[in-house]
Formats: C-alpha cells, sequence, structure tokens
C-alpha cells in the first residue's frame, strides 16, 4: 500500500507530498523534508 504524507496535512503551509510503500519509507522523508526545507524558515513569535 502506497503511504503519503503532506506538509498541508501536518498543519504547514508548505505544499510539499512525500510518498513511499511503507510507513517507514514515508516517515524518512517526511522527517528529512522539514530539516531541509523548514529549518531555516524557523518561525518567531514577532515575525
Ligand atoms: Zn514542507
Amino acid at each position: 500500500m502506497i503511504k503519503s504524507f503532506a506538509c498541508p496535512d501536518a498543519g504547514l503551509s508548505c505544499g510539499a507530498r512525500v510518498t513511499g510503500a511503507s510507513d517507514r519509507e514515508v516517515l524518512e522523508k517526511a522527517v528529512g523534508h522539514p530539516r531541509e526545507k523548514h529549518a531555516p524558515r524557523t518561525r518567531t513569535a514577532t515575525g
């Protein structure tokens, strides 16, 4: 079964989606993506 994870599903306004053949594969991608794409754009309280 193809699993998928999308940033909007997690409340992120990113639009990225990752898919994999297993929960583990999706999880690995879903964990690596924010580190690369979201880390530099850390949200601050003052915006
Ligand atoms: Zn994202």
